[in-house]
């Protein structure tokens, strides 16, 4: 197991980068803690695999370092990184049984029968391979060839890492479930440094300890999930957890009150002098309807998902939507929608706005 560091780390896929633009991953420092369960999540195109390749390997950075612990591997091929890497389609052996794909990675590392036989045994039951243990690779289904693959990546315990790059498209909906709780339990078990990376919100959420959130070529926020929720670093996390994602209205901020389009929202903290796109985030789980109170609303729509309705609103011709417990009633007299003033987050031109520092109580009172 090992500590994984990025060090001033960028990449271009050309050969002379001109602007930020022609880098698939801007410039990134950000150490991987040992033994953390990380996931790497972002919309397709991001720049997920370019920053695991980097550390696999596969992918030489244009720009830094890589260090496994305090060694600079930045110019070590994969095989001398000790790592295991699943992709998202399966590296099979055809020609091989099940029970020698997973042994293979052990056999390179030479270790004796007895403990091969014992560990493949072991990652067979975890993948739900026994039966098929002694068919050729071949004649199996993509979604079985993957799981081979997934059992490969784990059947070693001695690896610095576990990278996962979508290990799980492939694979039957109800078996995802499966194989993602046992890549869990793995981690319990051995506390393996693993990052996985995911477009997928859920995966990402019930995954990790860690989620590292990238939107074009930059890691815009590293948080536990509830950080993630609660503090979106970024629009776009704000935008891409949550379902639905949270509410964006470009505001004027006057110490602690926002100006939309002319209404005033009292908010939790105050603020000092902004410049640029400035607007307020709120989640629709801290938005409530209201007949006397708050922006005035036109509802659209309510979907009913069964913990709760969605309610689709419109505050000065924006779409908003509004998490409504079951039960409330959304007659014609809810027209204004509030806000919980603590749960709302400033940005300006997309960056999360630290409020400015709470003055103190007076002396001898708690804080
Ligand atoms: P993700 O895994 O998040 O979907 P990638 O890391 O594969 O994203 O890609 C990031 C960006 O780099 C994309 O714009 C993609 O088109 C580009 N890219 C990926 N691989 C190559 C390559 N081998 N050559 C040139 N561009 C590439
Ligand atoms: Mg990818």
């Amino acid at each position: 197991m090992a500590k994984i560091t990025l060090d001033n780390l960028a990449h271009s896929y050309l050969p002379h980068p001109k602007s930020e633009d022609d880098f698939a991953l801007k410039e990134l420092n950000h150490v991987w803690a040992d033994g953390e369960a990380y996931a790497l999540l972002g919309a397709s195109g991001c720049g997920k695999s370019t920053l695991l390749n980097i550390i696999s390997g596969l992918l030489r950075p244009s720009q830094g370092r890589v260090l496994f612990d305090d060694r600079d591997v930045t110019d070590a091929p994969t095989a001398a990184r000790n790592i295991a890497q699943v992709f998202q389609f399966p590296v099979v052996y055809d020609t091989m049984t099940v029970r020698d794909n997973l042994a293979f990675p052990l056999r390179n590392r030479g270790r004796d029968e007895a403990y091969v036989a014992a560990r493949v045994q072991e990652i067979a039951k975890m993948i739900g391979m026994e039966a098929e243990l002694d068919q050729k690779a071949r004649g199996l289904t993509a979604d079985a060839k993957q799981k081979i693959s997934l059992g490969r990546g784990m059947v070693r315990k001695d690896v610095n890492a576990l990278l996962f790059d979508e290990p799980l498209t492939v694979i039957d909906p109800h078996m995802k479930w499966a194989l993602r709780t046992q890549l869990k339990s793995l981690h319990h078990q051995f506390g393996h440094t693993m990052i996985y990376v995911t477009h997928d919100q859920t995966e990402a959420l019930t995954f990790a300890d860690k989620v590292v959130v990238m939107h074009d070529g930059r890691v815009v926020q590293i948080g536990t999930p509830q950080e993630l929720f609660e503090r979106p670093a970024h629009t776009f996390v704000g935008y891409f957890i949550g379902s639905p994602g949270m509410n964006l209205l470009p505001a004027r901020i006057e110490g602690d009150i926002a100006h939309v389009e002319g209404a005033a929202v009292p908010l939790g903290h105050g603020y000092g002098a902004l410049s640029g796109k400035v607007e307020i985030g709120v989640r629709p789980e801290f938005a409530r309807l209201s007949a006397d109170e708050g922006l005035p609303m036109t509802i659209r729509r309510v979907e009913d998902v069964g913990r709760h309705k969605i309610v689709r609103a419109e505050v000065f011709g924006r779409e908003i939507n509004i998490i409504a417990p079951e039960g409330e009633g959304i007659g014609p007299d809810k027209t204004r929608v509030s806000f919980d003033p603590d749960r709302i987050n400033v940005y300006a031109d997309d960056w999360l706005v630290p409020p400015m520092a709470q003055r103190s109580g007076p002396v001898g009172e708690a804080a």
